[in-house]
């Protein structure tokens, strides 16, 4: 029997609501989730995500971060990290639905009950820290799910690739002396949030287990394909993990407004085949992508749409 690919996603994700103007909107979930399902009404499965229960996010979060995310249910908006990260009523449910997304969908690639997963999900998540807010994050979805892919299904390696045009500050961070988790990830550099020199490589026991390269502005799918094929693709294949983790951000295309990386939607699906190939190799095809930045309705769209394309393609 041949398995689907499926999307995990919810018209819940669009509830998370930062003030008006704010590129992280509801409008990525509400716009592009009725043409997503138009698209591929039958060629993917679509399923409705179940809430993470709150002893997954304390394997990541300390207690009382996720009791200041909790309390802010029954208050007005709180800017969190200074800067742009918000929540207020239903944002701790929206991101306890999204980390539950990632949850269930390593539950089904593991069960192989589908073939791989993209999780249509907001907010992003790889910018949070164990005990912080950052970056439009709140919980690291991301980061959970491969806690939850090494625990729940005792899975030995798990590979985390991020292709958001930022820096992954908060996944590194927390994985960063686990030999376990390999953190790779490809981001304008210099840029928000800083983090990401091509020094930082892991500590103690994750010494060379933090992969970062550093894309300048202007790079294009050229670019990141020969870092694929030099970079990324080795050291996946050295790794040879159980499961690949993709923290899938769509801001590095070259018409978002958060980026200065010139990939085009036909990039995605290039890197998406490599690393489906990759997954073949190591780890019987597992892909979880999550989806994390991507700020122009219009380019989010057509990345996703290739990226999916990739996803189910035999
Ligand atoms: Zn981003």
């Amino acid at each position: 029997m041949d398995l689907k690919t499926a999307v995990f996603c919810s018209e819940k994700f669009a509830q998370h609501r930062p003030p008006s103007g704010h590129p992280e909107s509801p409008a990525r979930i509400t716009q592009l989730l009725p043409k997503l399902k138009e698209d591929f009404l039958h060629s993917v499965l679509w399923i409705e995500p179940t809430t993470a229960p709150e002893e997954w996010i304390q394997r990541v979060h300390t207690p009382q971060y996720i009791e200041r995310i909790r309390k802010t249910q029954k208050g007005p908006m709180v800017l969190l990290d200074g800067g742009d990260t918000y929540a207020y009523g239903p944002s701790y449910d929206v991101a306890r639905l999204a980390v539950g997304a990632a949850l269930n969908a390593v539950d089904k690639v593991m069960s192989k009950e589908i073939k791989n997963a993209f999780c249509f999900v907001r907010p992003p998540g790889h910018h949070a820290l164990a005990n912080a807010a950052m970056g439009f994050c709140l919980f690291n979805t991301v980061a959970i799910a491969a806690r939850y892919a090494l625990e729940k299904h005792g899975l030995k390696k798990v590979f985390i690739l991020d292709w958001d045009v930022h820096h992954g500050n908060g996944t590194q961070d927390i994985f960063y002396e686990d030999p376990q988790v390999f953190y790779a990830s490809l981001h304008q550099f210099p840029h928000y949030p800083g983090t990401g020199k091509s020094t930082e490589i892991g500590k103690n026991e994750g010494l060379g287990y933090t992969l970062n390269l550093c894309m300048p502005r202007g790079a294009s799918d050229s670019h990141y394909e020969k870092a694929f094929e030099e970079k990324i693709i080795p050291a996946i294949d050295s790794f040879k993990p159980d499961i690949i983790l993709i923290s899938a951000g769509f801001d590095a295309h070259k018409d978002d407004p958060l980026g200065e990386i010139y990939l085009t939607e036909q990039g995605f699906e290039k890197m998406t085949r490599l690393i489906k190939e990759a997954a073949e190799r190591h780890c019987q095809g597992r892909i979880v992508s999550v989806l994390e930045g991507g700020y122009n309705i219009e380019s989010l769209y057509k990345s996703i749409k290739s990226h999916l394309q990739a996803l189910l393609a035999d």
